[in-house]
């Protein structure tokens, strides 16, 4: 069965969304540590640790700007000390630019930091999390990526261009690390009710209307909905999933 029983896992951007929801069932699921890494959201992310621990688990909060590579490596670090083992890295930390921008109109500061944070970010974490897994022949990383990687999408050419180095980063680790008995996969969320999407989804009914529409289970996804998905690729129950993009969008958008 699912089960994280001895496992230290590691959730960027967990103070939040997403990465909330999987730090906490992640401690549902017996995980012996989890670490919670944050921006700017300190108080969030100090709530989520005491979520995890009175759901059993130790819990970690550590400061790191991941999209800056010595936070992201002492973030990666940081944990392998405090825990002295690291099982699990969901790479989960983005942005999603809320303006809409025609390319016209997208300028370079834009592309620049949406590139930095959502593909810098993941290929630090990632690359550090990765020299630890081989020395240890073992480990787990599931990334998070989007619908907008696999289709585009209009107005956030650079959202979807990361999210789309995400997905084909992911398929090059999972290739590469096979033989290490690493796994490394995916999760591509269609719309998700976080922060993040709080303008198209809490703010404007025409345009949830329109969302929900376009999704043929008729709802929006909860994080809750992410966390489940990511326990699975990390657990045993997926031990011959690797390189795999998990759509995780209520069938709105059916590619791989
Ligand atoms: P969210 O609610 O806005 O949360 C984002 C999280 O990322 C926060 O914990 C935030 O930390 C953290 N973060 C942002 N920049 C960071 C940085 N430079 N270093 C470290 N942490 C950073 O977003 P979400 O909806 O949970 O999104 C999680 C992931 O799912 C993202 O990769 C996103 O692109 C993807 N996704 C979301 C949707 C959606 O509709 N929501 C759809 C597809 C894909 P602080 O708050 O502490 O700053």
């Amino acid at each position: 069965m699912l089960t994280f029983k001895d496992r230290i896992i590691l959730i960027t951007g967990a103070s939040r969304g997403i990465g909330r929801a999987a730090a906490i069932k992640f401690a549902e699921a017996g995980a012996a540590g989890v670490v919670i890494n944050y921006h700017r959201s300190k108080d969030s992310a100090e709530e989520v640790a005491g979520a995890v621990e009175r759901a059993g688990a130790k819990a970690l909060v550590i400061q790191a700007d991941v999209s800056r590579a010595d936070e992201a490596v002492a973030l990666v670090e940081k944990a392998l000390d405090h825990f002295r083992r690291l099982d699990v890295l969901v790479a989960n930390a983005g942005i999603w630019p809320v303006e809409d921008r025609a390319i016209t109109d997208l300028d370079e500061a834009q592309w620049d930091e949406t590139i930095r944070i959502n593909v810098n970010g993941i290929y630090h974490v990632c690359r550090t999390a990765a020299r630890i897994f081989v020395a240890q022949r073992g480990g787990n990383i599931v990334t998070i990526s989007s619908t907008a990687g696999q289709r585009g999408e209009a107005g956030h050419a650079d959202y979807a261009a990361s999210k789309g180095a995400v997905i084909s980063f992911t398929k090059s680790l999972a290739s590469e690390l096979g033989r290490f008995n690493v796994r490394v996969n995916s999760v591509a969320p269609g719309w998700v009710d976080t922060d993040m999407a709080a303008s198209a989804l809490r703010e404007n009914e025409a345009q949830l209307k329109q969302i929900r529409d376009a999704i043929p289970l008729g709802r929006i996804a909860t994080a809750d909905d992410l966390a489940g998905p990511i326990l699975f690729l990390a657990s045993d129950l997926a031990r011959h999933i690797t390189g795999e993009i998990l759509n995780v969008n209520g069938g709105s958008v059916l590619c791989g």
